[in-house]
């Protein structure tokens, strides 16, 4: 079991309330926003957190750069793609 599966299996155990808080203090670390790619509709839907929440829901995102592999949540969550905002978020990828 890597990292990430491990993460997953302890979020997976939090109560709503915890895991909550969790994904706040990783909204918090995200890059996201001062991504090239991030747009207004983005700000505006204030998504952030692609790699665990999942990808853009109705906003048009040209992919042109991605911060994931300086992101600290990629260290956080042990995860080893990009581009979640357009392909999902790693748990997804990994199936
Ligand atoms: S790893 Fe990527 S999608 Fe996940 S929080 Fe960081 S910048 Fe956002």
């Amino acid at each position: 079991m890597d990292r990430f599966e491990s993460e997953i299996k302890r979020l997976d155990a939090l109560r709503p309330e915890e895991l909550e808080k969790w994904i706040d203090q990783m909204k918090g670390l995200c890059r996201c926003p001062g991504c090239a790619t991030y747009t207004e509709c983005n700000a505006k839907s204030r998504e952030l957190l692609y790699c665990y929440l999942g990808k853009s829901v109705g906003c048009d995102m040209q992919a042109r750069t991605c911060d994931c592999p300086v992101c600290k949540v990629t260290d956080e969550l042990g995860s080893k793609y990009s581009f979640y905002y357009l392909n999902g978020p790693e748990k997804v990828l990994r199936e």
